[in-house]
């Protein structure tokens, strides 16, 4: 049997303030190219680069997280290439003495997380005989984590990345948007027998800048790889792109070896020495960790009893799971999870809806319901105050006014057919109106029934309770 062995290598943007090496502000929002550009990322000779701490700060502290092992020393180091996108001929990454060692994430072992600078961004024009370069993006802070060779399928490399994003989130160190390109995969495949314990010939796959391409693209190279060994043909150690038109992986180029990079220590960098570097404090950087996705998942699992995929829901956005908990600590009175459910239910259904249609965050200035508001319109829903049709009304009300619920139900007067009487003279309306149904629920037909509460829903608009509805229409008909 053939076994597929698998690494990541995950780079992602960090969102500082500034450049890695420079004073140039660190904007992916810039659209102008060559706004955010000076001497040291244009790349000229001479200049003098000076490390941007709060980069170091924020790898150290996805290192921790990670429950790596953070060495008291570190380096720059140059790696050398020749590219129009870097033209100072040398990338400022580290080699051996990189920020972070070790560390576990879905349950993947880390090799190591390193800091480095990104490059320009070459766009190749239409007639394929020039290319432009933009470098607001070059010398931008790039982390870059490597898994150890243990992953053995596609979806295992897909919910590392997916975690690795949320992680960087919950971390709020990058926005790991991988549509911007602002989280890049690599992954390095390879194939060999089970029981040979050793590792076949490596592929390296790049350009994947989605989730699906990184499911897409290891799947098809681990298939592409195991055709090649059933027929006897040897695999090629290259470096594939993936075409996400084609599916298909597509043979770039031959991969260098480590060594023609000919690292050597950067010299205008001094080496850190986190024990004498003032303005480091490893034990602030770990006393400001936040809560981290898994222990936010235990906690919900446990406090809020809600189902493993309700808690997933959650907490793949810590915007939505902070409403949620902020909504579920204004709710009065909290009746054996019933509640949990209720508030779970509307949050994932009708206010991602309304949130969906709007594009619209809960973090944005324009969303205008507060979880106080949401809690006081689900405490009417919990005491049958009001039905879930009218619920539904009042919260996409809410949403486009940010009144609150009593207020809404007054102007929608939904109220007013809350009494009997009202109600009473819509459901003598209906049965006028509607000669046939009555008939058929005489002969004995209980859908008619269903018909007729339906009509009389629809005129009070939602107004009304269901139950008591169809209690008067048996009482008139
Ligand atoms: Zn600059």
């Amino acid at each position: 049997m053939l076994k597929p062995t698998i690494g990541l290598e995950i780079h992602a943007e960090l969102k500082t303030k500034t450049k890695m090496f420079c004073g140039c502000p660190n904007d992916p929002e810039e659209s102008h190219p060559n706004a955010n550009v000076c001497p040291v990322c244009l790349g000229h000779p001479g200049v003098l680069p000076t490390a941007n701490l709060e980069a170091v700060k924020a790898v150290i502290k996805l290192g921790m997280a990670l429950g790596g092992n953070i060495p008291q020393k570190a380096k720059f180091d140059r790696k050398s290439y020749f590219y129009p996108d870097l033209p100072k001929g040398y990338q400022i990454s580290q080699y051996d003495e990189p920020l972070v060692l070790g560390g576990e994430l879905a349950g993947v072992k880390v090799r190591r997380v390193h800091l480095e600078e990104d490059t320009a961004r070459l766009t190749h024009a239409d007639d394929g005989e020039s290319s432009l370069v933009d470098f607001n993006r070059a010398g931008v802070p790039l982390m870059e984590l490597v898994t150890e060779p243990v992953i053995h399928s596609a979806g295992e490399a897909l919910r590392f990345a997916k975690e690795l994003q949320l992680l960087l989130r919950y971390l709020e160190i990058s926005d790991a948007d991988m549509e911007k390109g602002e989280m890049r995969v690599e992954a390095n495949i390879s194939l060999a027998d089970e029981n040979s314990g050793e590792f076949g010939t490596k592929v390296e796959l790049k350009n994947i800048n989605s989730f699906k391409a990184v499911e897409g693209a290891v799947t098809y190279e681990m298939e592409r790889q195991s055709k090649l060994l059933a027929e006897d043909e040897k695999i090629v150690q290259e470096t594939r792109g993936w075409d996400p038109i084609k599916a298909k992986t597509f043979s770039q180029r031959v991969k260098e070896e480590a060594h023609d990079y000919r690292y050597m220590p950067e010299p205008d960098i001094p080496p850190m020495d986190f024990a004498k570097l003032g303005e480091i404090s490893l034990d602030e950087i770990k006393s400001s960790l936040p809560e981290l996705p898994w222990q936010k998942r235990k906690r919900f699992a446990e406090d809020y009893a809600l189902q493993p995929a309700q808690v997933d829901f959650l907490v793949a956005d810590k915007p939505t799971a902070d409403f949620y908990e902020e909504a579920i600590s204004e709710m009065e009175e909290n009746d054996g999870g019933k509640n949990n459910t209720l508030l779970f239910n509307y949050i994932s259904s009708d206010l991602q809806g309304l949130l969906k249609e709007a594009n619209l965050k809960t973090t944005d200035e324009d969303f205008k319901i507060t979880p106080a508001k949401f809690a006081d319109l689900m405490a009417l829903i919990a005491k049958g105050d009001i039905t879930s049709r009218a619920a539904k009304n009042v919260l996409s009300e809410m949403f486009k006014t940010g009144l609150d619920a009593h207020q809404i139900i007054k102007n929608m007067s939904l109220d007013e057919f809350s009494g009997e009487d009202k109600l009473q003279s819509v459901v003598r309306e209906v049965i006028e109106q509607n000669e046939k149904a009555v008939a058929d629920y005489k002969k004995g037909k209980e859908n008619a029934l269903q018909f007729l509460t339906g009509q009389v829903m629809t005129k009070t608009r939602g107004g009304s309770k269901p139950d008591e509805v169809m209690n008067l229409l048996r009482e008139l008909i």
